[in-house]
């Protein structure tokens, strides 16, 4: 369906906004008896979905909501050549790692390719918790540290150690004593050296810490987006000196790759090489498969030396050859279709689009971000606030355009689009934000 076509669809509805058709009603019910209370919805009004395809994707009655959050889709929902990989494979052969086979191979060396070749080696996993615990391990393994050293509102995983390292899953959740928090980097204008040079103290501080209690550090972790502190991605350049302080500690840099990788920051395949900053190990999954579980960890071979030796490493699951289709095909639409440089295009357009937006409206504070990973604060009477976020994420979704907020005060707009925006979406987003702007 054209863009044009999708605006009109797309419309404001009053009727859309009013309360829950007795339909979803009875499936939200459902899912609580049987899913039990851990899970969450998006949206005041949430939605049902059935179907996918590229940047939309449609509820029951066939309505098209522009979606404007998918990092996981990223190369477009139900992309062709990511469903014909995976269903050409699935019909020939799925196995695991401990046959020889040819796509588990092809994929390590065309995913190796897009990274320095320091990073020699990838072992594969089902999801990105998997990956940051994996390297956790090895940094462990590796280094005869414990400590780890993250930011204030990381999100790193699921698994028990890593959400003991996961200070956005907020205060009920209890923090290991091997942890560390420290402040995200903050630009405020400044340049790479000195926002560097403060992020890089944290670390120093939360390194003496540890020592202070005897811990000695495996790992500085960060996600090289800081997507869950709010979006801090500039200016390029910060990590470097963080990353010589944790290594001269005898710790590991760790770059979390799960949010920016895969090219969505438009300005490279990596959010540590926008960096200019070599880790010791890279974590990445979230769009790897495009909605297929596939997730991994790229290492420098000498890092994985005596966990390969002392240990094994089996995932029944990880690097499996529908896995293996299914990355490899997304790699290959990342290049055929240009979307790194799309990515920094339409993420420019939409970065100024909303600049101009907070120049009317002062609901909008900073706007920041890289590529098509864009937050913008939002502020009421000049202070951070979630409750307006909540608002306008809501305002949005009643005209079927799908965002979210996060940060470490829940007031900061998620931006973060499938990969394929075009700059007739990220208009019609910009048109339906003010609008929904001028109603609050
Ligand atoms: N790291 C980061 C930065 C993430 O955002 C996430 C998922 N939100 C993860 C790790 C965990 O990935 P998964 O949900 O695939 O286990």
């Amino acid at each position: 369906m054209s863009d044009a076509k999708m605006a009109m669809v797309n419309a404001f509805d009053a009727e859309a906004a009013s309360d829950l058709s007795a339909a979803d009603r009875a499936l939200i019910e459902r899912r609580a008896r049987l899913l039990g209370p851990a899970y969450r919805l998006f949206y005041e009004k949430p939605v049902h979905f059935v179907r996918g395809e590229g940047v939309w994707l449609f509820d029951p009655e066939g309505q098209a909501y522009l979606d404007v959050y998918n990092n996981v889709a990223s190369v477009g929902h139900s992309h062709p050549a990511v469903v014909e990989a995976v269903s050409r494979q699935m019909a020939v052969l799925n196995t695991h790692t401990r046959y020889l086979t040819d796509g588990v191979l092809d994929y390590a060396e065309a995913l190796l390719a897009t990274m320095p070749p320091a990073l020699g080696h990838v072992m594969f996993t089902c999801t990105g918790s998997e990956a940051n615990d994996l390297a956790l391990r090895i940094a462990r393994h590796h280094t005869g540290g414990t400590g780890l050293i993250v930011t204030e509102t990381a999100y790193h995983g699921v698994t028990s150690v890593l959400a003991e390292a996961s200070p956005s899953l907020g205060p009920n959740m209890p923090r290991s004593p091997l942890v560390r928090m420290v402040p995200p980097p903050r630009a405020e204008g400044r340049d790479a050296a000195v926002v560097g040079a403060e992020f890089a103290a944290g670390v120093k501080r939360a390194i003496d810490d540890l020592a202070a209690h005897g811990i000695k550090p495996a790992a500085l972790l960060v996600d090289t987006i800081f997507s869950s502190d709010g979006v801090r991605a500039d200016p390029p350049g910060f990590l470097q000196e963080a990353a010589q302080v944790i290594r001269v500690a005898g710790g590991l840099f760790i770059a979390d790759e799960v949010q920016p990788g895969f090219g969505r920051t438009g300005a490279a395949m990596w959010g540590f090489m926008r960096h200019g900053v070599l880790p010791d190990l890279v974590t990445m999954g979230k769009p790897m498969g495009n909605g297929f579980p596939v997730a991994g960890m790229a290492a420098r071979p000498e890092i994985l030396e005596s966990f390969g030796r002392d240990l094994r490493y089996f995932n029944t699951f990880g690097g499996n050859p529908v896995a293996a289709a299914a990355g490899l095909a997304v790699l290959g639409v990342i290049r055929d279709e240009g979307l790194m440089e799309n990515a920094a295009r339409v993420g420019a357009q939409i970065k100024a689009g909303l600049e101009t937006l907070a120049t009317r409206y002062p609901a909008i504070g900073a706007v920041r971000g890289a590529g098509l990973f864009v937050a913008a604060d939002i502020l009421e009477e000049g202070r951070p606030s979630a409750t307006l976020a909540a608002r306008i994420v809501n305002g949005l979704r009643a005209r079927r355009v799908l965002i979210s907020a996060s940060g470490p005060r829940g007031h900061v707009l998620k931006i973060r689009p499938p990969l394929p925006f075009s700059s007739e979406n990220a208009a019609l987003f910009l048109e339906q934000t003010e609008a929904v702007l001028a109603l609050i």
